[in-house]
């Protein structure tokens, strides 16, 4: 069932985390007497293979049989290959550990593509990225044996602990630097941010490297919020500034700082201007679809305010090249190229504090000093990924989540590099959570064991987002009580739910549900259950299927399907009862749910499922000020360093504005390019 990816489609679904950094020390580098050969020796792990004998002149490889690991996504991957003198004659994969249906299966592609390629220059498979990576890696390490080159173990970092997420600033030891680059800025991940900014630096024809510890570029976040840019002047639709800037300040308690706010209200058009400039013009020619006014309203009705969000939402149809790789093309058509596998270490500073540049180091476990003599710009993502930080800094969006629909490879290494350089990080979370974690019955929010991944922890759900997870439905807790109003931004219920059993909740509909979706009417990526055709039925039928909703002829019979016990199953009927009587009425008595967004629960098949919150990233950062210069703890900015996107603060507090799409990858972006023009001496 695999599909062999273009570097385009694995650039959809990439994950893969590849080793990073090292703490204090390379991981053992003994040389090896003899290279292995025998059985014995197939079982023997890179870190302890390190230097092979020396390479026979005759051949290219050291005839033998090698073996690498590398870490996928649930065990440690094994690749056991053979050499005679000019090429690879066997390949044996052990990726038993990994999931059923998708990294297990893909070990045979993988290995029949190592043996055409004869090298590891090879797609990933479909749905399978983190495991083929992974193969990746530990190939290489057995080519690298073959060759008689060292193997150096890369995955050491000190990736902080339960105890201590912040870790402490590795040492170099300068004798391992092997390379010294020189550029004017340097750009840390090739993400949305740090595409952006390489973008716009190759346009204005800096002097600029960027580096990315992936072997591609992270997935590109489509929907990107702009106040009043051009394409708003043409639907002829302007926000009031002072409304979003408001709005935006009591999402965040106030705890935002709202001249950082004021350069996304204020730049946002320009950037936008950038970005379609390049998606508009040959050879991608994209068409921008941009949304606001009718489609940021609530239904209207007696007993809610018309209100309208001030959402100015811009997205692109017409092409098939993600942006992320529209930016890494066109930066490779002036001359620039992004430096993979290169993983950031630590910052460098001066005596006088400024930041000089980076220690990094490459997949292959050689360490670079990179001098950037006008500023570093970070743009690694937030800590979605990283456990240890998830459970110290955001203990409760953490045990409302269910489900991940993150980036693994954002593990919080910037935010961790920028505090040991004397960087400020927000002191209250603001977590991106989506009420759609989709899981079995019986399953509470919080982390589960997981022992091979990172931090032995993982959320439970298998589904990334469940999508009408946030159409307001009646959703009732384990007792089968309603608990919340459900008409309310994505990650309200979410929360509603930490203070019910478990953490989770059931949402309940009937066979009209498409009907009620359309009344509903829900903004932003919700709306895609209304408008994208046959989502609904396709998502339920597929679930039903997995067993993850229920459906059933009688509520009786449902309830039981969702696991309420004898006092459950009768408050659960009850309560539908009485949702039904408020349906009749059209007024919500009991929370005040705008009535176009109540429904009848009377048409069987009846369908249930249970839900809590997917975690998409996290958006508490490093303080920054107007011009994204990273803050230290006195509010003074840290010459030579700039932050941008997830990773960086002063914007969002408590929890992220659903109901504004696009402010996340719109402020992003914008500040992305500011830091460029700062760096450049552009403004
Ligand atoms: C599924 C999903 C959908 C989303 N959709 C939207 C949307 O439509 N609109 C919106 O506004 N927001 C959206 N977001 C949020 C959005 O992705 C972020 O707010 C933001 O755009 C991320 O940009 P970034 O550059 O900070 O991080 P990323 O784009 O995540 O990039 C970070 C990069 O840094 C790299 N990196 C990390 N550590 C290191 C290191 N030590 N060395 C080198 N490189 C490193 C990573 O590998 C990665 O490539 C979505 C998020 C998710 C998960």
């Amino acid at each position: 069932m695999s599909e062999q990816l273009t570097r385009r489609s694995f650039l959809k679904g990439v994950a893969g985390v590849v080793g990073v950094a090292a703490v204090n020390s390379i991981a053992g580098c003994a040389a090896k007497e003899t290279p292995a050969t025998s059985a014995a020796a197939e079982s023997t792990t890179a870190a302890e293979t390190t230097t092979a004998a020396a390479a026979s002149p005759a051949g290219t490889y050291i005839p033998g049989t090698y073996t690498g690991t590398a870490d996928g996504i649930h065990s440690t991957i094994t690749v056991t290959m053979t050499f005679d003198e000019e090429k690879v004659t066997d390949v044996v994969l052990d990726v038993s550990g990994e999931t059923p249906g998708y990294g297990q299966d893909a070990g045979d592609a993988l290995r029949e593509a190592l043996l055409a390629a004869q090298s590891t220059q090879i797609d990933a498979v479909s749905g399978s990225t983190i495991t083929s990576q992974a193969v990746i890696v530990a190939a290489d390490k057995c080519f690298a044996q073959a060759r008689g080159e060292a193997v150096v173990e890369v995955i050491t970092v000190d990736k902080g602990s339960e105890e201590d997420w912040l870790g402490t600033e590795p040492n170099i030891d300068e004798a391992s630097v092997s390379e010294t680059w020189d550029t004017d800025i340097l750009i840390v991940g090739a993400g949305n941010g740090g595409m952006c900014a390489a973008a716009y630096g190759a346009q204005k024809g800096l002097k600029f490297r960027i580096i990315e510890q992936n072997p591609v570029v992270q997935d590109t976040r489509h929907w990107y919020g702009a106040i009043d840019s051009s394409e708003s002047k043409k639907a002829g639709v302007t926000v009031n500034r002072k409304k979003l800037l408001a709005e935006i300040s009591r999402y965040a308690s106030g705890k935002c700082d709202q001249k950082v706010v004021n350069t996304w209200i204020n730049e946002s058009a320009a950037m936008h201007d950038f970005v379609a400039g390049i998606l508009e013009s040959d050879p991608y020619n994209y068409t921008c679809v941009f949304t606001a006014g009718e489609e940021a309203r609530w239904p209207q009705s007696d007993d809610s305010p018309d209100y309208m969000f001030p959402e100015q939402e811009h997205t692109y149809h017409g092409s098939e090249i993600p942006r992320n790789e529209v930016f890494q093309q066109y930066i490779e058509g002036l001359g620039y190229s992004v430096d993979f596998n290169t993983s950031l270490v630590k910052l460098e500073k001066n005596t006088e504090g400024r930041v000089t540049g980076i220690i990094a180091q490459k997949s292959s476990g050689e360490f670079v000093r990179i001098n950037a003599a006008k500023g570093v710009l970070l743009a690694c993502g937030g800590y979605p990924g990283n456990p240890y930080m998830m459970e110290a800094l955001d203990p409760l969006g953490t045990s409302v989540t269910t489900a991940c629909s993150f980036s693994p490879s954002d593990q919080g290494m910037g935010i961790r590099a920028a505090m040991w350089a004397g960087a400020s990080l927000d002191k209250e979370a603001a977590p991106m959570l989506f009420d759609r974690g989709l899981v079995a019955p019986g399953v509470d929010g919080g982390y589960v064991e997981s022992p091979a991944s990172f931090g032995g922890k993982a959320f439970p759900g298998t589904v990334k987002q469940y999508n009408p997870g946030t159409q307001p439905f009646l959703k009732v807790n384990r007792k089968g009580l309603r608990f919340t109003n459900e008409s309310s931004p994505y990650n309200d219920t979410s929360y509603a739910a930490g203070n019910q059993p478990g953490r989770v909740y059931a949402q309940i509909h009937d066979a009209n549900y498409m009907e009620d979706i359309k009344r509903f009417h829900t903004i932003g990526c919700s709306a895609m259950a209304r408008n994208v055709p046959g989502m609904m039925e396709g998502q339920i039928a597929q679930y039903v299927k997995e067993g993850l909703i229920f459906e059933a002829d009688t509520l009786e019979e449902l309830a039981d399907k969702l696991g309420f016990d004898s006092d459950a199953k009768a408050n659960f009927l009850a309560t539908v009862e009485r949702y039904n009587e408020l349906y009749d009425k059209q007024s919500d008595d009991d929370f005040g749910k705008m009535a176009p967004r109540l429904s009848a629960i009377r048409q069987a098949p009846f369908y249930g499922c249970w839900l809590g919150a997917s975690l998409l990233t996290t958006e508490q950062g490093i303080a920054i000020n107007e011009n994204t210069q990273a803050l230290d703890e006195d509010r003074n900015p840290i010459e030579g360093l700039y932050v941008t996107g997830d990773m960086s603060g002063s914007f969002f507090a408590n929890n992220y504005p659903c109901l504004m799409p696009g402010v996340a990858c719109g402020r992003t972006l914008t500040f992305a390019i500011k830091a460029m023009k700062q760096m450049g001496g552009l403004e």
